[in-house]
């Protein structure tokens, strides 16, 4: 079960359509998987657009403010199976192995080649943020980043396999956001492939900080 969901002043911003590329793309794929923010979100949306359809026609009185509203949303409705591609369209990546469907929201991103070392592996995703990198991390079963904060944030979100952490076990569609204040060192059993989000390098705090820089580059 998930476990791990956007704070909601995340999902606010999201469903008014404040969020950069990156997180937008984390918040989206987290809502494929969870029914719950799923459903929050059409809430606000519904109260945002209310808002938006009675400035609109505060001339009016409240039914014909009620149909516009209704007809509004039914187009809406409509227009939505037009962009859910079907099933033959959907992408996969093949990463030593595995094969994976991506999230609706990672369809259309341009993902760079993998970069490989050891058991991690990870693609760039192009969104041009500046410091704000997006990822796609595997992590091969039986692998792990040692133990590491981080000077600005980094959001991780699980797309499928496993992984866990002093502070518990990650399913599919758990959004884990950290920052300074947060060190760990995640572990996978069974392999797992993450969407990341982090603003700066890893930052490690056990070992040979030089030997390891390798694997924060590569993260990061
Ligand atoms: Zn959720």
């Amino acid at each position: 079960m998930i476990k791990h969901h956007p704070s909601p002043s995340l999902l606010s911003n999201f469903s008014q359509g404040q969020l950069s590329a990156s997180l937008s793309i984390g918040v989206s794929a987290h809502l494929e998987l969870c029914n719950q923010c799923q459903r929050q979100v059409m809430q606000q949306e519904e109260i945002v657009m209310r808002q938006l359809c009675d400035e609109d026609i505060s001339d009016t009185n409240s039914d014909e403010s009620d149909n516009m509203f209704d007809t509004m949303l039914n187009s809406i409705t409509e227009d939505d199976s037009e962009l859910i591609p079907n099933h033959s369209e959907i992408r996969h990546i093949n990463i030593k192995g595995n094969n994976y469907a991506l999230p609706r929201a990672l369809q259309s991103v341009r993902l760079s080649n993998w970069l490989k070392f050891g058991k991690l592996a990870r693609a760039k995703i192009d969104l041009n943020e500046g410091q704000v990198h997006a990822n796609l991390l595997h992590i091969e079963a039986g692998g792990g980043i040692p133990q590491h904060t981080h000077k600005g944030f980094e959001l991780t979100l699980l797309l499928a396999g496993t992984f866990s952490d002093d502070r518990g076990n990650y399913v599919a569609g758990d959004f884990i956001w950290l920052n300074n204040t947060h060190t760990h060192s995640p572990e996978t059993q069974s392999g797992c492939l993450c969407y990341t989000v982090a603003n700066d390098a890893l930052h490690f705090t056990q070992g040979i900080s030089k030997a390891l820089n390798p694997i924060g580059r590569l993260i990061y």
